[in-house]
């Protein structure tokens, strides 16, 4: 960073990337960010990981939207066929009067001719919380039904699932810094240290300070040199494993009845249905020795203060919300919820994931996670937005099904507002094929994303760093971020082309301000009490805030959940395999995540001209054995063939992963590891299994 003689102007805001929110300062000399610098906010402390320090300058790319984009009536068939640099063979640029007229005109004569169930939207974890409040609002609003969902469907919504179920909320119940008063922690299914950097650093920080480490994963990570234990369990047998655990507390009566008999139901039925799993039993299933299960349960078991975290590796599986289930009774049994130092922490993905489910951008629950069903949620959110009794109090469809009933064209129109689906879906050529059957498609965005290529409207948009408003991190903690550079070109902030849409399809919105949006969240949103928009000027509250004073809650739960009689709940979990099993066609496991250096689908890390450089080309990971079998060296070109297609990509050596297994980065779209990725999905959660496919791995010539 340099002095302040180095550049024009400092404004504060937040990472446009994980979950951890790390807060930042941007540093701007001629209209443009210079450095990134990260200051004391509390889930950073000044740290910064490398995506937040050096991945900043896609806000400047040449391929930016900075025109409204209509689609040439000569234009070749809708396909992934559009080179960002070159669009106008496909789209001409519009003035924002006629693209906002064919962008609400298409959704209206849809909504005229076929209902407003014709038209489906995808809100956005990267917008803010007032973008996603709006957006949902406008797919209720205006078309009368609860279609609206985004990306937390492909991410925790099994762990949201199991928590709202089993404690009654679906947030964390401690912030992650809490582990610094912990003395056992588990971290099951993530890899913070490429996927949660800064996290990762308060982990390893409370290793060193003697807290014992269990980190659980099919494949090995950064953490494992700082675990006391790594268990490399076999792919998707996650709840044999911690059933076989919670069999050890109960059979050597090391769980907590004191805490069991004050704030939980259902433990006779937990403790019966543990009784068949003991590691003996387990151990073929999951491949981890008995003495190692009785020996991580006894330790978890008798920590003072103990914390769990999990990832993707728990929640993206057909059994997701099952994974989730055993982790909350494993800390319920123990008592390990609600004092400092303990707590359940499912590590959330985006920057506002967290906030923009909280908003209720999801298809079962308005704002606070309240039911679209229930007719007092509906009656109070009639009390803000105006009664509407034709809006449906049926619960919606999820990403995955909306993607099917534009399959089967019975959604005809979608408003698409920063997701990229047609990379990020699973088994996506089904995905894209389904795109280009839509009639009309509205896409808001910073870049043409591969979703855009099948639109028929685009709407320039804004970056985080180009925005005004707040964010939720994984802590519960809500920020505001601030416009550091204005949106390039015409581009427009998201929160206000949601607003003169939602206008040309004759909803009687008025906001002209931003803050007007936090303020109407305010009222239908109790877990905002307290936190106010000029507080946020100056502080970061963490939700729950007991006073306008209060700086937020870090621990929660430690006197009743917020469930019937104020009691958490055991709902025990069998075994249920993968969807798909190996064979002597596709004999091999691929699992797929994310990278260090890339972000999601790539789009704004692959132009950060930093991490592009460090990580240019789409690469699979092989064990060094399973290579030599191959007759391949790192570098060269593999074919990984799935039930759903095949992909070309070059081969590294690592042994993180086991012989029989294939890791593959998803931010790649010349090898879209979604191509091979199987859609089942598990029942609660609906959230499709990512982690597991059976595959073939063949070696190639490199063309
Ligand atoms: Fe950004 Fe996450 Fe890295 Fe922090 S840890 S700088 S929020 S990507």
């Amino acid at each position: 960073v340099g002095d302040s003689a180095d550049f024009d102007s400092e404004t504060e805001s937040v990472c446009p990337f994980c979950g951890v929110g790390c807060k930042v300062s941007l540093k701007v000399k001629d209209g443009k960010v210079k450095y990134v610098e990260g200051i004391n906010g509390p889930a950073n402390e000044g740290r910064l990981c490398v995506k937040g320090r050096f991945g900043f300058d896609y806000i400047h790319h040449e391929h930016r939207l900075t025109k409204p984009l209509i689609r040439r009536e000569d234009a070749p068939p809708k396909g992934l066929n559009v080179d960002p640099g070159n669009l106008l063979t496909h789209f001409r640029e519009a003035t924002w009067e006629e693209a906002m007229e064919a962008a609400a005109g298409g959704l209206a004569k849809l909504r005229q001719a076929h209902g407003g169930q014709s038209v489906a939207g995808f809100g956005s974890a990267k917008c803010t919380n007032e973008e996603a409040y709006l957006f949902q609002k406008l797919i209720r609003q205006g078309f009368k039904h609860n279609n609206v969902d985004h990306c937390t469907r492909l991410c925790h919504a099994s762990s949201v699932a199991a928590l709202i179920e089993n404690v009654g909320s679906g947030a964390v119940t401690a912030t992650f810094n809490e582990i610094e008063n912990a003395d056992v922690a588990i971290v099951i299914g993530a890899n913070p240290v490429e996927n949660h950097p800064v996290a990762a650093t308060y982990f390893k920080q409370f290793t060193k300070r003697g807290g014992k480490l269990i980190v659980m994963d099919p494949r090995g990570q950064g953490l494992k040199r700082f675990a006391s234990h790594m268990l490399q369990f076999r792919p998707g047998a996650d709840v044999s494993m911690l059933n076989a655990i919670m069999n050890v507390i109960v059979e050597e009566n090391l769980y907590d009845q004191q805490y069991i008999e004050a704030y939980t139901e259902n433990w006779e039925a937990e403790k019966e249905h543990l009784k068949a799993f003991t590691p003996e039993a387990m151990e073929p299933i999951c491949g981890i020795a008995p003495e190692v299960i009785r020996d991580v349960a006894r330790t978890f078991a008798g920590a003072n203060a103990a914390m769990i975290f999990w990832g993707m590796g728990v929640s993206q599986h057909i059994h997701g919300t099952d994974n989730s289930r055993c982790l909350i009774s494993l800390a319920l049994m123990t008592g390990q919820v609600g004092r400092p130092g303990s707590g359940l922490h499912p590590l959330r993905g985006q920057n506002n994931v967290q906030g923009a489910s909280d908003a209720g951008l999801i298809p079962m629950f308005l704002p606070d996670y309240r039911s679209v069903t229930d007719p007092e949620v509906r009656e109070d959110i009639f009390g803000v937005w105006g009664r509407d009794e034709d809006w449906s109090d049926q619960k919606g469809l999820t990403v995955t099904e909306i993607v099917d009933q534009v399959y089967a064209g019975n959604i005809k129109g979608m408003y698409i507002q920063g997701e990229n689906p047609a990379m990020s879906d699973p088994d996506v050529d089904h995905a894209r094929e389904a795109f280009a059957k839509l009639e009309h498609l509205v896409v808001q965005d910073i870049f043409l994303t591969e979703t855009a290529c099948f639109a028929d409207v685009i709407l320039p948009a804004s970056a985080l760093y180009e925005k005004n408003g707040t964010v939720s991190n994984t802590n519960r903690q809500v920020q505001r971020v601030r416009p550091a550079v204005p949106p390039p070109g015409e581009a427009r902030e998201d929160w206000a082309i949601t607003v003169e849409l939602a206008q040309r399809l004759g909803l009687p919105w008025e906001y002209t301000d931003v803050s007007q949006v936090f303020d109407e969240m305010k009222q239908v949103m109790p877990s905002l009490d307290n936190i106010t928009w000029e507080r946020l000027k100056t502080e970061t509250v963490t939700y729950p805030s007991l006073s306008e004073t209060d700086p937020g809650q870090a621990v929660v739960f430690g006197d009743g959940f917020p469930r019937p009689d104020g009691r958490a709940r055991f709902t025990p979990a069998s075994v249920i395999p993968p969807d798909e099993a190996p064979d002597t066609e596709y004999p091999m496991i691929m699992t797929t995540g994310r990278q260090l250096e890339h972000w999601h689908t790539g789009s704004m890390t692959r132009r950060a001209s930093v991490l592009d450089a460090v990580e240019p080309e789409a690469n699979c990971s092989l064990h060094p054995k399973t290579l030599r079998r191959l007759g391949v060296e790192p570098g060269d070109m593999v074919r990984l063939t799935t039930r759903r297609g095949s992909i070309d990509i070059m081969a590294r050596s690592d042994r993180a992963v086991s012989e029989d297994m294939v890791f593959v980065p998803f931010a790649y779209v010349e090898a879209a590891a979604n191509v091979l990725t199987n859609p089942a999905i598990d029942p609660y959660g609906k959230i499709p299994e990512f982690k597991f496919a059976a595959v073939r791995v063949e070696a190639i010539t490199r063309v």
